[in-house]
């Protein structure tokens, strides 16, 4: 069992003080930090891709899962960056997904694009596909979409 513990390592190899770190130290730490980033997700902890913070992922509001994991502080800094770069299809899906976590957890509501309603500077915002009409503008009738002034899009917006 000793060696084990030892890992294959004789204290010989030890690396000198003052000396850079080798290759080989640095692979291991990273695979050593990876290990520990696996282990604390069995217990329920997980880590912002962003700012790199570990929240409890017990509390779903804390971290937005689209593929990659962003906490709600990171929110509108990542969302801003990273929605340009996605094709439309995913962005859309996206977009939905994240308007609908942004209004469960984090009291964001719907505003129509448009409205005469005066947004606070500070407020996060995204526009999104109206979910009514999916985009069209129009309602099965043919009549122009309320929930979005007949734009196809609305405003989904989270208070600071
Ligand atoms: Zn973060
Ligand atoms: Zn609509």
């Amino acid at each position: 069992m000793q060696a084990e513990f030892n890992n294959g390592h004789s204290p010989a190899e030890a690396h000198e003080p003052g000396e850079p770190p080798s290759f080989e130290t640095l692979a291991r730490l990273e695979r050593d930090v990876n290990d520990l980033i696996g282990a604390l997700a069995l217990l329920g902890v997980k880590r912002c891709g962003h700012c790199k913070q570990f929240f409890r992922s017990s509390d779903p509001g804390a971290l937005f899962d689209c593929g990659e994991l962003v906490c709600f502080g990171c929110i509108r800094e990542w969302w801003s960056s990273y929605s340009g770069k996605l094709h439309v299809t995913s962005r859309d899906e996206i977009e939905r997904k994240l308007s609908a976590w942004l209004r469960k957890y984090h009291q964001a509501e719907i505003v129509k694009e448009g409205s005469d309603k005066q947004l606070p500077p500070g407020d996060f915002q995204i526009v999104t596909t109206c979910s009514e009409c999916r985009g069209s503008g129009k309602l099965l009738e043919g009549q122009r979409c309320r929930f979005c002034n007949g734009l196809g899009t609305v405003w989904i917006v989270v208070p600071s």
